[in-house]
């Protein structure tokens, strides 16, 4: 049994897999979620439930953090019952959510005004590699910091690795994302061409994944495409989240642009669905 009490907030696709791992591997786990219902599968296996954000940090050592976006962390941090309405020190907060280094930078500072330490710790990999303790975590902030807590970022990833200062796990983040849209549309692309000139997608799936081309993005989201399976593990409405802050980073690059376009209108067709849904957008 882990002594270390962890606070998490986010229990969406990702942080109810994530705050799993962390309860097996032992440690005592507390958990705040916007929408009440969806505590219920880590009440089952163990957590407790506070109330507030606010409540939450108080009664915890090291807080995690697992939302949407920006708009949602300024939420969780400076809300009426949020992070930052409690005057508690001591605390480090860990952001993995994919959002703007700008943000990362901006409540960094204020949790060291008030004597807590904030580092943020995006991740690479989906639902599968969150279920099965195999993400790849990428750290900006103090390394002492990150020393401490490391131990815990390997009960939910093969790799923590620290690459800078606050923002720049933001940073590598999108560089990463950028890369992912870019195979998402590639290989829906590819499989429309393929299917115009008479090829079955299974065949064609069936040479990729044995090509040099082949990896495990094109093995799990060929598996969505013949299964006609789109239910969200990366939602299009994230991704397009994603790019846009990449291009507000400064990211302007042919193919990053044409990505962009191509999936804000995948996005208003499909933006509950997975990323591989832009197949279905590419082909109508
Ligand atoms: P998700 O399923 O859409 O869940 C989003 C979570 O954020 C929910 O717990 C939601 O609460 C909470 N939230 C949203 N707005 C909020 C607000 N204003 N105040 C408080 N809570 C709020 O998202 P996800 O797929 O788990 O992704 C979470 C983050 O990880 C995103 O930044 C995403 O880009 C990133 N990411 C996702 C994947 C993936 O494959 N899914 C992979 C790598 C990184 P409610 O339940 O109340 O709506």
């Amino acid at each position: 049994m882990n002594t270390t009490t962890i606070g998490w907030i986010g229990l969406g696709n990702m942080g109810i897999p994530m705050a799993e791992q962390l309860i097996k591997a032992g440690y005592g786990v507390k958990v705040y979620n916007r929408s009440k219902a969806k505590e219920t599968a880590l009440k089952q296996i163990g957590a407790t439930v506070a109330a507030t954000p606010k409540t939450l940090i108080a009664e915890t050592d090291v807080l995690i953090i697992m939302v949407s976006d920006d708009a949602a962390i300024e939420q969780i941090f400076n809300g009426e019952n949020g992070l930052f309405a409690e005057t508690v020190s001591g605390k480090i907060v860990i952001n993995m959510s994919t959002v703007s280094p700008a943000i990362s930078k901006a409540m960094a500072q204020k949790c060291l005004e008030k004597g807590n330490r904030y580092l943020d710790a995006p991740v690479s990999g989906s639902v599968k590699q969150a279920e099965t303790g195999q993400l790849v975590i990428m750290v900006g902030g103090e390394k002492t910091a990150f020393d401490e807590v490391k131990p815990i970022l390997e009960t939910m990833g093969k790799l923590a690795l620290r690459v800078g200062d606050s923002g720049s796990g933001n940073s590598a983040k999108l560089a990463i994302n950028s890369l992912l849209a870019l195979y998402a549309q590639g290989l829906a692309e590819t499989v429309l061409f393929a299917n115009a000139q008479g090829i079955k997608t299974e065949d064609l799936l069936n040479l990729i994944n044995n090509a040099a081309v082949g990896n495990i993005f094109t093995k799990i989201k060929g598996d969505a495409i013949t299964g006609d399976n789109y239910k969200a593990a990366f939602a299009l409405k994230h991704i397009v989240k994603d790019l846009g802050l990449a291009k507000a980073e400064g990211l302007d690059s042919p193919l990053a642009q044409t990505a962009l376009s191509t999936f804000q209108s995948a996005a208003s067709a499909y933006g509950e669905e997975d990323i591989i849904a832009v197949i279905k957008q590419l082909k109508a």
